[in-house]
């Protein structure tokens, strides 16, 4: 939202607010010397690699390399953007943020009316006595009245004012109650949107409401409507339940994903709480991203009708590129979610989770009866139409299985089809070197030597102003180490303490903050007698290394000024080569 707070602020609150205390207010956290764990609650582990440090007021997992100070953690485990992670803990160490924007005052407001139509509707399905009949209507779909409760469900009157009305009443402006689209206005005034519906509240994680759905008693059309877009609810952001689902998915592992309200609360009653609907849009990037924020494994429930179409698979490979791994159900012809629950029972519906098929699997499994594969016309199709998923799939071994099987399968050579793969790769190159980037553990193509040097000049201060001495930026190989130290540099200089949390808040880079907060927590150093010979040491092997590398690069250089008989070139890069050369000890 575009909300400015000053830094001074933020270092306020950082410098109030306990990480150990804020952490163990969502998990326990079990001392270990001087730090405290947990099992990491950004990916699944046995043991725990999620470590907290009182002293330096920060986390950092070493499985899977998320870290920050107690920023970071709010807005990675509600999922919160910068600012509002900063208001939550300023809240919490009760600090008062100056300056609060218009809009996002505007904002505040559209919440509260839709907070409002909520109860409105709720306590109309509760209590309002012309009524009963919808009330019987939802106890005969097998809904519970403590369901009603959990979902907040509500009722629409059918004459079209009655929450218009209502909202009037409490000095609501009904211009504003416009842009909730729970208002729409007419020529000769305001009405409601919802008429005679039983209305589905849409909250986000933090249990706001951003919008609601409403279905018919009835057979008429259309079965369900939603509010339209508003500046707090944006279709393609959110995943109906994820606020009930969260901790769930998190314990369990796995989220599933089924399209409608109905698909969700019906299981969700049974017991099943790791589920989440779609609302039967097209599934979207940031739909991914927010279900990876909770787990890796998606389990999409298919209604029975629509199992065979290999083109809603396609709408599933938006998860794959989200880094996901996706499984399917598919429901015997004639059921969804709803029906199979009230007709199977919850067992057999455990059974067919159960039974979720890798999604190269089942494309395999619908395509096979589509072609001949004692043709080669056939094999060469059907293999075209497996590559586009093949090549979206970032687990390598579950990669080569799979390969492997279908090879087989269609008897053709496993080779041929990593070459064909290989192409479509290459084509789509920079995507996945962008994806590569972020999943490869981020110390694999850094020099030690210069993580060493940080690490001691993160532990032992006055290393700050040795090492400028030795050493500028350009030294530096990695980007996200050059980040650090320049900033330590300039922190040093300022005099301002150097403390890994507040260092955290200025750099505001993820790949930057988690070497940082890595490297902090990494094993002290044993023998401090000898940080200094550690210290000069990295120094002299960062500079032999960056020698050699220019050494390298200016071989490279004269050998095609040699090509293209460029000899003038030759000579003015032989002489920096040779002066080079001598240089080493
Ligand atoms: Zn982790």
């Amino acid at each position: 939202m575009g909300r400015y707070i000053p830094e001074n602020i933020i270092d306020e609150i950082l410098s109030r607010v306990d990480i150990v205390e804020l952490i163990s207010s969502y998990f326990p956290l079990k001392r270990a010397g001087r730090n405290f764990k947990a099992l990491c609650p950004f990916h699944k582990e046995k043991t725990p690699s999620f470590m907290v440090s009182p002293d330096k007021q920060i986390f950092h997992c070493f499985g899977c390399n998320e870290g920050g100070n107690a920023i970071h953690f709010l807005m990675r485990y509600e999922r919160l953007e910068f600012p509002e992670a900063v208001e939550v803990l300023a809240k919490r160490v009760g600090i008062n943020i100056p300056e609060m924007k218009k809009e996002s005052k505007g904002i505040v407001d559209l919440y509260k009316i839709n907070n409002l139509a909520m109860q409105f509707y709720h306590s109309i399905l509760l209590n309002s006595s012309p009524y009963e009949g919808v009330r019987n209507y939802l106890l005969k779909r097998g809904l519970v009245k403590t369901t009603w409760e959990k979902f907040k469900l509500g009722f629409s009157p059918p004459h079209g004012d009655a929450l218009t009305n209502f909202l009037k009443q409490k000095g609501v402006s009904l211009e504003l109650a416009e842009k909730t689209g729970l208002v729409v206005k007419k020529e000769n005034g305001y009405f409601d949107f919802f008429r005679g519906r039983i209305i589905y509240p849409i909250f986000d994680v933090r249990q706001r409401v951003i919008g609601f759905g409403g279905r018919v008693l009835d057979d008429s059309l259309p079965k369900y409507i939603n509010t339209p877009e508003t500046p707090i609810y944006k279709k393609g952001e959110v995943l109906y339940g994820l606020n009930f689902a969260r901790e769930t998915i998190r314990e369990k592992g796995f989220v599933m994903v089924v399209e409608g309200y109905m698909d969700l609360i019906s299981p969700f009653q049974a017991g099943f709480y790791n589920i989440v609907a779609t609302l039967g849009t097209a599934l979207t990037p940031e739909q991914a991203r927010l279900l990876k924020r909770y787990t890796s494994l998606v389990i999409v429930i298919y209604d029975g009708d629509k199992a065979g179409e290999s083109a809603s698979l396609r709408n599933l490979e938006v998860l794959l590129e989200g880094g996901l791994e996706v499984k399917l159900v598919a429901l015997p012809f004639g059921f969804d979610p709803d029906s199979f629950i009230r007709t199977k029972g919850k067992e057999e519906f455990e059974k067919i989770i159960q039974e979720a098929k890798n999604i190269l699997e089942y494309k395999l499994q619908i395509l096979l009866p589509q072609y001949n594969i004692e043709e080669l016309e056939g094999k060469v199709n059907l293999i075209k139409e497996m590559l586009p998923t093949l090549a979206k799939i970032e687990n390598n071994i579950m990669l080569s299985e799979f390969i492997k099987r279908l090879a087989e399968k269609v008897s053709v050579s496993e080779e041929s089809i990593w070459l064909e793969l290989k192409k479509i790769r290459s084509k789509k190159k920079t995507n996945l070197e962008d994806s590569l980037t972020q999943t490869v553990p981020i110390f694999s193509s850094i020099r030690e030597a210069e993580v060493t040097l940080l690490k001691l000049m993160l532990k032992e201060k006055s290393l700050i102003k040795q090492a400028k001495i030795f050493l500028d930026e350009k030294d530096f190989l990695s980007p996200q180490i050059k980040n650090i130290i320049d900033l330590l540099f300039v922190l040093d200089e300022e005099n301002k303490p150097i403390e890994p949390s507040r260092i955290i808040s200025y750099l505001g880079e993820d790949s930057t903050n988690r070497i940082l907060t890595r490297l902090s927590l990494e094993e002290e150093f044993s023998d401090l007698e000898n940080i200094d010979s550690v210290f000069f040491d990295c120094i002299r092997k960062i500079k032999e290394d960056n020698r050699k590398r220019i050494c390298q690069r200016l071989k490279e250089e004269i050998d095609i000024a040699q090509k293209k008989g460029e000899l003038d070139k030759v000579d003015k890069l032989l002489k920096e080569f040779n002066a080079l050369a001598r240089q080493k000890e």
